[in-house]
């Protein structure tokens, strides 16, 4: 994949606040960032817009997706699958811009694996217990849901050393200014900017 875009990977426990953090960070960087959209088996929760939180599908099409190699990559999450289509990842990289993936850690390591140069961001709440805290608070999910993604959550957290970046989210506009830090820095490495370097000595030669 051509990758003059920056492709950044956003995980993290479920309640870490890992969507809150994505949108502030989506809103100062404008025209410049992309969410990618997945594809999910899940059913939507209240509040959710097909095409805008994600695609629901059913497992059947989900299926249909891999065959038909339309997947970056999936995962199974607790009962269902989660995936990124790739068309739209490959489109807006092309265009040079950032795309955000916000998956999981199974995701975010088929992703290192296939494309070395995405930057990879975990997100880790202060605590166990505020994350749980956060969990309970959202109301979204049966107690049940909370417990499955508790234990989800401490299996995730072990995968916290294989990202290039940890992001504790204790205070919401810190963690914001921290990844858009990670982004600015990702921007101005060497290899992304080998074409500014031919301008300028273009420029200097002739
Ligand atoms: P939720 O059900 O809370 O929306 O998402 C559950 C988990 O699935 C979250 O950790 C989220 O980051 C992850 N997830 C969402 N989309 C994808 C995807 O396309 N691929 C993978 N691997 N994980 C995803």
């Amino acid at each position: 994949m051509n990758d003059q875009g920056l492709l950044l990977v956003i995980s993290g426990p479920s309640g870490c606040g890992k969507d809150t953090i994505i949108s502030r960070v989506l809103e100062r960087i404008g025209d410049e960032g992309f969410l990618s959209v997945s594809m999910t088996t899940r059913e939507r929760r209240g509040n959710e817009v097909d095409g805008v939180h994600y695609y629901f599908v059913s497992q059947e099409e989900f299926q249909k997706g891999i065959e038909e190699d339309r997947m970056l990559e999936y995962a199974r999450y607790g009962k269902n699958f989660y995936g990124t289509p790739v068309g739209p990842v490959r489109d807006l990289m092309r265009a040079g811009k950032t795309v955000i993936l916000n998956i999981e850690v199974t995701g975010g390591k088929n992703v290192r694996r296939l494309m070395p140069d995405a930057v990879e961001v975990f997100v880790i709440p202060p605590s166990i217990a505020e994350l749980e805290r956060r969990l309970t608070g959202r109301g979204t999910e049966t107690p049940e849901a909370i417990r499955r993604r508790m234990e989800i959550a401490k299996k995730e957290l072990r995968h916290a050393c294989e990202y290039d970046y940890i992001v504790v989210n204790d205070a919401l506009e810190d963690a914001v200014d921290d990844v858009l830090a990670i982004i600015r820095a990702s921007k101005l490495k060497t290899e992304k900017s080998t074409q500014k370097i031919c301008e300028v000595m273009d420029y200097a030669e002739s």
